[in-house]
């Protein structure tokens, strides 16, 4: 998920490879670190903390050495320490490695490779392949490298991105890639490979991007590719004229543009080895310790703020519908201050993204005071959240720089979906419906992609929503959080003034202000209470207001009754919020680009609200 920079050729490659990682900054990360082959020694250094403290600790050595590899990191397995930073070596130390990505069976490798007496030295998923590798090495009758290498990474499933040297190829960078980028850039004599073009191009433009599958051996002289069959192919040389802005935008404008199209990808981290069809369940590890209080717990609350506390409240319609089990859900600001109930058995849940937020803080530290068992969903592993609640689930959404969230929001919902799932799977919910649903969640990345491309049409859209200074969101069940997280998101980044509301309590009072100069946006795909969005629709055209809808494409009366849809696919009805909410992202995000906002730095707001 985060950085790889990797050298060889005639220059000193720590600068090469510090000014890499530098590059890399802006992506995020925990800790960092390099190796370099020194004489004919391999040498590791690692530090969890900045690219700067790095380039000290190393830049005192004097280092000659012309072949190394550097990574930062952003922890998904084993919390952010000097311990766990990359790069990662196996028993023997000759051969180490730099990795992107998660490996999914890293569990079972890991004992398989236990008993066949390698010693672990991190909590990293990533450490397997060293050893892996290394055991691979022994019984391997070729002495090609890249043979060991295939062997190996067809046992692993998941995914990475890899950069890796060995001491008994001196001459030699290797690297791999399956579902994490990986890029060689060629210089004159040298090559630089990266996780991402920005940190090459100050030395090339002149780029080889590896497909899934791919190995490379790259020497001084030259680099071969070899494809998944282990058969050479010659690969495209690409020449890049990005500049290192739109580089790390990924060519969009923004990060908060980025992070909203990224969200196929990040979905399929968030399920990605967590589903499973046969039992029609969800299997989080995390949370194995306190299935059976789970499972008995007479109420869970979930606690959270902003953004998090509206994936909170879908997560308390999934969890009562699926479980059975009463979920409450409220502000930590307000729960941590207002002496709450926690009756024996309870069970407290914490959402945040960055797993800082000092409310939440506050609620957890309370909740805990009051002797619940505390459980987070947090996407910064080894955040204090994390540290501090008892157990927990990962988003797995990769970092997000963008101040308005989004990718973390689809994510936090697609946790809540799993871990709804899991509980009522353990008690009352049907394998049938079990089964529906996990198909219905290995659909989802796709249908998010989907709605992505209807980009145009939002973009029209926002023309006419960006000369009013008040909006109204509607929706019902599921989706009136969608509705307050639409309206939150054109708050933030456009600063008008919007409010969410489920669409039935309109007539008690908000009614009063629908008039031409109050758009409604209406979520309004099908569902049981279809017929009842329909009537809430024809109430806000009948006082003149104008009504944007998000529909299915299949949908004819709410389409004839409102001035301009949004076309959705369909999807069962409790993850419907995923798939909404993207439409509702996209608007606001044009809405503020029409009225020369600043996107991803909306006034008086910060990324991690570590403030009270
Ligand atoms: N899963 C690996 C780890 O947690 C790699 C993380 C990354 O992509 O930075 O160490």
């Amino acid at each position: 998920m985060c950085g790889i920079v990797g050298y060889i050729g005639n220059r000193l490659a720590v600068p090469v490879l510090i000014d890499g990682l530098k590059r890399l900054e802006y992506r995020g990360y925990d800790s960092a670190g390099i190796a370099i082959l020194e004489g004919d020694k391999i040498e590791v250094i690692k530090t969890k903390g900045k690219v700067s403290d790095l380039a000290n600790m190393v830049e005192k050595k004097k280092f000659m050495a012309n072949l190394g590899i550097a990574h930062t990191r952003w922890a998904t397995h084993g919390e952010p320490n000097s311990i766990n930073a990359h790069p990662h070596s196996d028993c023997s130390g000759d051969i180490v490695l730099v990795h992107n990505g998660i490996i999914e069976n890293y569990l079972s490798l890991k004992k398989y490779l236990e008993e066949k007496g390698h010693t672990f030295k991190s909590d990293t998923d990533t450490e397997v392949l060293t050893h892996l590798i290394e055991e691979n090495m022994k019984d391997c009758k070729s002495d090609s490298f890249t043979d060991v290498l295939f062997q190996s990474l067809a046992e692993v499933q998941g995914t990475y991105g890899l950069a890796i040297i060995n001491k008994n190829y001196p001459d030699s960078l290797f690297i791999a890639r399956k579902g994490s980028p990986i890029l060689i850039g060629k210089g004159k004599d040298e090559y630089i490979v990266a996780s991402d073009v920005a940190a090459v191009l100050r030395y090339t433009r002149e780029i080889i991007y590896l497909e899934d599958g791919e190995i490379a051996e790259i020497n001084r002289d030259g680099y071969h590719v070899l494809n998944s069959v282990n058969d050479e192919v010659q690969k495209k040389v690409q020449q890049i004229s990005w500049n290192l802005e739109m580089i790390e935008k990924n060519g969009y404008d923004h990060f908060m543009l980025k992070e909203i199209h990224e969200q196929k990808n990040s979905l399929e981290n968030t399920i990605r080895g967590r589903l499973n069809y046969e039992e029609g369940t969800a299997r989080l590890d995390g949370l194995i310790d306190y299935i059976d209080d789970l499972k008995n717990a007479p109420r869970i609350v979930i606690t959270a703020c902003g953004t998090s506390w509206h994936a909170a409240l879908i997560g308390e319609y999934l969890i009562e519908e699926f479980a059975g089990i009463p979920v409450e859900v409220e502000y930590a600001s307000e729960f941590r201050y207002r002496s709450p109930i926690i009756n024996e058995g309870d069970i407290v849940f914490v959402i945040s993204q960055s797993g800082e937020t000092a409310d939440t803080l506050g609620a957890l530290r309370e909740a805990k005071r009051k002797g619940a068992i505390v459980l987070g969903i947090c996407n910064v592993v080894g955040s204090t959240i994390a540290r501090e609640t008892d157990a927990g689930v990962y988003i797995h959404a990769g970092p997000e720089i963008g101040v308005a969230s989004t990718k973390a929001f689809t994510s936090q919902v697609m946790v809540l979906i799993m871990i709804a799932l899991m509980l009522g799977r353990m008690k009352n919910l049907p394998l049938e419906r079990g089964r529906n649903i996990v198909n219905a969640l290995r659909e989802i990345p796709k249908l998010v992609e989907d709605v992505l491309k209807n980009d145009r049409k939002i973009k029209e859209l926002a023309k006419i929503l960006s000369n009013h200074n008040n909006a109204l969101y509607l929706g019902r069940g599921y989706n009136f959080p969608v509705a307050l997280e639409g309206a939150l998101k054109l708050k933030e980044i456009s600063y008008i003034h919007a409010e969410g509301y489920p669409a039935a309590e309109m007539k008690h009072g908000p009614i009063a202000l629908i008039d031409e100069h109050m758009p409604t946006i209406v979520i309004a795909t099908k569902d049981a209470i279809y017929e009842k969005i329909v009537s809430n629709v024809q109430e806000v055209k009948a006082r003149g207001g104008t009504v944007i809808s998000i529909i299915n494409r299949e949908d004819t009366k709410i389409r004839e009754l409102s001035d301009e849809v949004i076309e959705v696919p369909h999807t069962i009805t409790p993850l419907t919020p995923i798939v909404n909410v993207i439409p509702l992202q996209l608007l606001a995000y044009y809405v503020a680009i029409e009225r020369g906002c600043n996107v991803d730095q909306p006034r008086n707001l910060a990324k991690s609200v570590t403030v009270e």
